[in-house]
C-alpha cells in the first residue's frame, strides 16, 4: 500500500501509540514541551529492539566493528574543530507579524505560511543546545549538548584501535543520544529536539572511498529490508554539491516513503579525512594510521553510517501499520516483524475457570525467559487477540478445554490468524523457531 496516499495514517499512528503506551508527549500533564517525547512500555521494548538489532549486525556478526559509548558533553574544542560551532546552522526567518519562525531553505515563500505576515531577511542560527560547567555561568564554561554521536568516536579513534588491535579497514559503531534545537520540528518523532542516533564510522585507505561508499549503502538499505521494510517504501537520494554538509565528499540518504512525503531515514556520508585531520591539528596528537603491511603512514578516510533510531521507529510503525475487515468488524494489525515486535508471545487461558488460568500462568512464567511475554486474562479471547495484533504481537497461545485432556494448546499467527495445536512442552523450540 503506497503510504503516501493515507493522510490520516499520521493521526491513526499517533493516537495507537498513546492509548496503547509506545509514545507520549513529554511532560503532558503540564501540557507537554514541544517536539521532546516520552517512550512508553511498548515503545521502549521495540526501541530496544531496533537497537539491538542494528546493534548485533553492526557489531557482533561482524569482526571488523567495534563498540563504543561516549559522554554526551564533550569538549568544547570538539565543536569548534568539526565545523558545528560555524556551520552547523540552518536558516532562520521571523515573521514580523505573529512571531513565529522558519526554516527559510524548507521552501517558505515570500511571506508567512501562518498569518501571511511580511518575513524577515534569513539568518544564521546553531542548532546546538548550549548548558554551563560548574556553578559559573560565563564564556568559559559553555559546552555543548552533542548534535552528533560521531565525534565521541573520532576523538577516541587512537583509544580504540589500539586495545583492538584491529587493523584499517574497520569501524566504530555507537548508539547514543544527540539533541538539536530543531526551528522547525514535527511529524511526531519524526523530527525531535532530543533523539538516539545510532552511528557507524568505518575507517579505510583513502583510495578505496568509492568500493566502501558502495558496500555500506547497500548494506544499510538491506538491513531495513530484512527487518521486514516494503522494498516500494525506500529509495535513495544522492546529494547534489550544494546539499553537502560540510564535512562531506560524498552523500547518500536512504528515504522512507511516509504519508507526508518522501524523507531521509539515514545518512552515508564519505566524510574523508575531515575529521581526523582536523582534530589531529587542533588538539596536537596524531591520528594518523600506520599500515605495517605496505609501511605507509595515512589519516584514514571515514565512511558513515548515521541513522536515527527514533525516525526507524517511526518507519516501522508507519510500514507495519494495516486494517483490514474480518467477519464485518475492522482488524488494526501492525505486522512487525517479530525481532521488532514489543511482545513477542501472549498467553491467554480461554475461559477464566477449569484451571486454565493456573496451567496459562504456568506458561507464561516458563516462555518469558525466552520471549518478552504477555499474560492477558481479561474480556473475550476474540477482543484479547485484536489487542495483541494491535501492539504486532507474532504469536498467541491460547489455553483451553483440550489442554485439560492433551496437555496442547493454540498458537495463533498475528498475520494469517491461523492456529494450530501444539505440545505444551514442544513450545519453547517451536516458537523459536518460528521467531528466528
Ligand atoms: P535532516 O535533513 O532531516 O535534518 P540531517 O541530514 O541533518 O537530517 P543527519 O545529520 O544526517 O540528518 O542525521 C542522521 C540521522 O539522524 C537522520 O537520518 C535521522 O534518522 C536522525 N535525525 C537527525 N535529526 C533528527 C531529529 N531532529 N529528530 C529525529 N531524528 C533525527
Amino acid at each position: 500500500m503506497a503510504k503516501s496516499k493515507e493522510p490520516d495514517l499520521m493521526d491513526k499512528l499517533n493516537s495507537l501509540c498513546k492509548r496503547r503506551g509506545f509514545i507520549f508527549q513529554s511532560s503532558e500533564i503540564y501540557g507537554g514541551i514541544n517536539a521532546l517525547w516520552d517512550y512508553g512500555p511498548m515503545g521502549v521494548e521495540m526501541k530496544k529492539n531496533i537497537k539491538d538489532s542494528w546493534w548485533e549486525s553492526m557489531t557482533q556478526l561482524r569482526d571488523d566493528i567495534e563498540g563504543i559509548d561516549a559522554a554526551i558533553i564533550m569538549h568544547p574544542k570538539v565543536w569548534e574543530t568539526s565545523g558545528h560551532i560555524q556551520n552547523f546552522t540552518d536558516p532562520l526567518v521571523d515573521c514580523k507579524k505573529c512571531k513565529q519562525r522558519f526554516r527559510a531553505d524548507q521552501s517558505v515563500g515570500k511571506s508567512c505560511p501562518n498569518c501571511g505576515g511580511e518575513l524577515t531577511d534569513p539568518r544564521q542560527f546553531n542548532l546546538m543546545f548550549k548548558t554551563h560547567i560548574g556553578p559559573v555561568e560565563d564564556e568559559a564554561s559553555v559546552a555543548f549538548l552533542r548534535p552528533e554521536t560521531a565525534q565521541g568516536i573520532y576523538v577516541n579513534f587512537q583509544n580504540v584501535l589500539g586495545p583492538s588491535r584491529q587493523k584499517v579497514p574497520f569501524g566504530i559503531a555507537q548508539i547514543g543520544k544527540a539533541f538539536r534545537n530543531e526551528i522547525s520540528p514535527g511529524n511526531f518523532i519524526f523530527r525531535s529536539r532530543e533523539f538516539e542516533q545510532m552511528e557507524m564510522q568505518f575507517f579505510i585507505h583513502p583510495k578505496e572511498d568509492k568500493k566502501w561508499m558502495e558496500y555500506w549503502i547497500k548494506e544499510r538499505f538491506d538491513w531495513y529490508l530484512n527487518l521486514g521494510i516494503k522494498k516500494e517504501n525506500l529509495r535513495f537520494h544522492q546529494h547534489e554539491h550544494k546539499e553537502l554538509a560540510h564535512y562531506a565528499k560524498e552523500a547518500y540518504d536512504i528515504e522512507y516513503n511516509f504519508p507526508f512525503a518522501w524523507k531521509e531515514i539515514e545518512g552515508i556520508h564519505n566524510r574523508t579525512d575531515f575529521d581526523l585531520s582536523r582534530h589531529s591539528q587542533a588538539s596536537g596528537k596524531d591520528l594518523s594510521y600506520f599500515d605495517d603491511q605496505t609501511k605507509e603512514r595515512f589519516i584514514p578516510y571515514i565512511i558513515e553510517t548515521s541513522a536515527g533510531v527514533d525516525r526507524s521507529l517511526l518507519v516501522f510503525l508507519v510500514d507495519a501499520y494495516h486494517e483490514e475487515e474480518v467477519r464485518g468488524e475492522k482488524r488494526v494489525v501492525l505486522n512487525l516483524h517479530p525481532k521488532i515486535a514489543p511482545v513477542k508471545v501472549a498467553v491467554l487461558p480461554l475461559v477464566n475457570r477449569d484451571n486454565m488460568p493456573e496451567i496459562a500462568l504456568r506458561i507464561f512464567h516458563d516462555l518469558k525467559h525466552y520471549f518478552k511475554c504477555f499474560y492477558d486474562d481479561g474480556g473475550a479471547v476474540g477482543r484479547r487477540y485484536r489487542r495483541q495484533d494491535e501492539i504486532g504481537t507474532p504469536y498467541a497461545v491460547t489455553v483451553d478445554s483440550q489442554t485439560l485432556q492433551d496437555e496442547t494448546v493454540t498458537l495463533r499467527d498475528r498475520d494469517t490468524m491461523e492456529q494450530i495445536r501444539v505440545k505444551i512442552g514442544e513450545l519453547v523450540e517451536l516458537v523459536k523457531k518460528k521467531l528466528a
